[in-house]
């Protein structure tokens, strides 16, 4: 019987990678380069070379292992069909886990998204434990987001399902998102985002604050919040605002029982949950309305372990 899965997350500069027991538990996790040179042809043979290496070296069996399930950047299908991912060069078409799948001598692969497979570790090991419907919102750079429903990935028909971000939460925005169009929520609820929002704040009166000195960053940003600076106390009603009507259209079609906050942002504690909390509840329909809002508690062990997860069943 199959004791182990792999779990990778690849990302545009580093892979990682986890042994993991079909328990959950993470044995061990190690990291490779992403060569996205010669259009990152060497990205899956590399993996699967580290694959290789690692059972070579614990002595594990192709048998003592369910498979490698491999969350990536770019839209992935149920079938394990990406459709392009710019960070890795990839601008074709193809079956990842096939391909996958050929160089580790025919071991079982799926592949996801690596938003919707975080999601996929959050609720199997992490914060939405105990949960079978759940939505996870990832705050980084940018916004990112995967369902899940019943205890499985809800991929969409493209891979694209989950892509919170590009919601259009202010139609009247004059300023372009990174994908062309213009409101996304993205625009108000990243890092850049926040930061965007207070340099605005800021410019708009001599109005004192933490944050007339020194860098501006997500991370003062929260920090001044904690400390009760009006100004950024502002920008955060506004960050709650767009979130929380994002999440209460999201709430008003899934239903979910939990949203899991995670990603950088999510990292600045306990405080952003209410702001988020009380715009969701003031607009989503009344029989949405108990779904709970938590942070993340996996980091960045949430992808491999979601990603080990889709082969575990
Ligand atoms: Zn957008």
């Amino acid at each position: 019987m199959s004791r182990y899965a792999f779990g990778i997350d690849v990302g545009g500069t580093s892979v990682k990678l986890g042994l993991l027991t079909i328990d959950g538990e993470v044995v061990e996790k190690w990291e490779i380069d992403t060569d996205t040179s010669e259009g990152g042809k060497n990205i899956l043979p590399d993996i699967a070379a580290s694959v290789k290496d690692k059972m070579a070296e614990k002595g594990i069996k192709q048998e003592d292992v369910a498979g490698a399930g491999i969350g990536l950047p770019g839209p992935v299908d149920e079938n394990g069909v990406i459709n392009k991912a710019v960070n890795l060069h990839w601008d074709r078409k193809f079956n990842i886990a096939e391909e996958l799948s050929n160089l580790l001598s025919g071991m079982h692969v799926k592949a996801g998204n690596d938003a919707n497979v975080a999601a996929l570790g959050e609720v199997w090991q992490g914060a939405g434990k105990g949960y079978k419907d759940m939505v996870m919102v990832t705050l980084g750079t940018g916004v990112g987001g995967g369902i899940i429903h019943d205890g499985k990935i809800v991929a969409g028909a493209d891979g694209a399902a989950g892509e919170i971000g590009h919601l259009c939460i202010r139609p009247d925005e004059t300023v372009s998102c990174n994908c062309g169009n213009c409101g996304c929520l993205e625009q108000y609820a990243s890092a850049t985002g926040i930061v965007r929002l207070v340099k605005e704040e800021l410019e708009a009166s001599d109005e004192d604050s933490l944050l007339r000195s020194g860098e501006v960053s997500a991370k003062t940003f929260w920090e001044a919040v904690g400390k009760g600076d009006k100004l950024c106390i502002r920008v955060a009603e506004r960050f709650g605002r767009y979130l929380g009507i994002g999440l209460s259209i999201i709430g008003g079609v899934l239903n979910p029982e939990v949203f899991v906050i995670g990603g950088g942002v999510s990292r600045s504690g306990d405080l952003i949950l209410p702001f988020i909390e009380k715009n969701f509840k003031a607009h989503v329909f009344h029989a949405c309305a108990n779904a709970k809002f938590v942070r993340a508690t996996l980091g960045n062990d949430a992808g491999l372990i979601g990603a080990a997860k889709m082969v575990i069943d």
